[in-house]
């Protein structure tokens, strides 16, 4: 027996961080290892926003900040949902957190009862599954189809509904496909929200700014639905602030207050300094984004200009975040050079680490086990190397 909780011994370590420790360990023995298996942008955090935090800190930003983030901020978070998303909300909706993940996990914790469904669109983040565990919940995995462009359509979202679904989540831009709903998917899928009146949606906008189609759309535009919906975003993706720890959510006042007092409890919310840097942030809007967003658009095109030399990767075309997310399962059953058979993605990437030294991240961890998940955030020069050792490595499979 272990000492340790039920509750921690049922859950996963992330799989896109195992990746990557497997990668470490070739690059430890000298092996020039090209990663694209994190989901992190690879530029800087722009000037302006690193100036505002010296800033802070030189001002005496130093002490505990309100549970749900500094009025200010809060305020800024209002006026960029009305500019860019055209949602009414109050500093009382809103919450900041360590992350869009706190915000997640937040509002999981917050909504979901032992035994309630929650309705997971799949291929999905990997933390989503981990967290409605947490909350003793059961996530009921909703597969979009590759014909689909693997976006679950609202005919199959009504199939899945039962008396006991308590919440749906989603990601769009989606991570790990790139897939971005459409007004019209929203719509239809939202109608169908607004029959059950039991059910709420967390709307992981997280990448709203890398979108390659133009329009973002969010599930809380809706009127009929707008209070059942929580809308979580942050900074960590747009503005290249990953390690700042810093995202929200909006929601109706009762989820927003329990966020705020589950929060309480748990990490009095998030750092004082990265806020004045979130501040500035959106008081920038959205300039910084649209630079680095055509380097992701330009790198996207390049590399599935690179992937349809690649036999037997059936690879969407992504709209926005900056990933792709090929089905594979065209190299199912063929061997390696020494004998091993692919059976998986998972063997898949182990075979492009092991042999053509490219860490990538297999699709089991998004629940989707017949793709792989590459990241195109990484420098042109080594995204074109990448898919050309890919390309070798794979032509060695028989
Ligand atoms: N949601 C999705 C879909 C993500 O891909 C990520 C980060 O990888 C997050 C949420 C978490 O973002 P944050 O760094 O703000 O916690």
């Amino acid at each position: 027996t272990s000492v340790l909780s039920d509750r921690i011994n049922a859950m996963h370590e992330s799989q896109t961080i195992a990746m990557a420790k497997k990668a470490r360990e070739l690059v430890a023995q000298g092996v020039d290892v090209i990663s694209l298996s994190f989901g992190e942008p690879d530029f800087q955090t722009p000037q302006y926003i690193k100036d505002a935090a010296k800033k802070a800190l030189d001002e005496g930003f130093t002490f505990y900040t309100p549970v749900p983030g500094y009025l200010d901020l809060r305020q800024a978070i209002c006026e960029k949902l009305q500019r860019d998303n055209h949602l009414a909300y109050k500093p009382e909706n809103i919450v900041v957190s360590t992350g869009a993940k706190q915000a997640l996990a937040n509002t999981v914790l917050s909504l979901v009862n032992p035994g309630d469904e929650v309705i997971v669109f799949a291929p999905y983040w990997v933390s989503y599954e981990e967290m409605v565990k947490l909350a003793e919940g059961t996530s009921v995995v909703l597969m979009g189809s590759l014909e689909n462009d693997f976006k679950v359509t609202a005919e199959e979202l009504e199939a899945a509904i039962t008396p006991r679904t308590k919440l749906i989540m989603y990601s769009s831009p989606c991570n790990p496909t790139g897939s971005v709903f459409s007004r019209e998917e929203l719509a239809a899928i939202a109608k169908v929200v607004e029959r059950h009146p039991q059910v709420y949606v967390l709307a992981d906008e997280i990448y709203e700014y890398i979108n390659f189609v133009g329009e973002h759309v969010s599930m809380a535009q809706f009127e009929e639905v707008k209070d059942r919906v929580i809308t979580v975003n942050g900074f960590s993706k747009g503005y290249a602030m990953t390690g700042w720890r810093l995202g929200y959510l909006a929601a109706n006042k009762e989820i927003a207050s329990a966020c705020e007092k589950i929060q309480s409890q748990i990490t009095s919310g998030t750092c004082s300094i990265a806020q004045r840097a979130g501040l500035a942030a959106l008081q920038g809007g959205r300039t910084s984004a649209d630079e680095m967003v055509e380097a992701y658009r330009r790198r996207r095109d390049m590399v599935l200009e690179l992937v349809k030399d690649i036999p037997g990767f059936r690879t969407p075309t992504p709209s926005g975040a900056f990933y792709i997310f090929p089905d594979v399962t065209g190299y199912f059953g063929k061997q390696t050079p020494d004998g091993k058979t692919i059976n998986s993605a998972s063997d898949l990437a182990l075979f492009m680490l092991n042999d053509g030294h490219v860490a990538a991240v297999d699709g089991g961890a998004f629940g989707a086990p017949n793709c792989i998940r590459f990241s195109t955030a990484a420098a042109d020069e080594k995204l074109r190397e990448a898919f050309i050792r890919i390309k070798n490595c794979l032509a060695k499979l028989a």
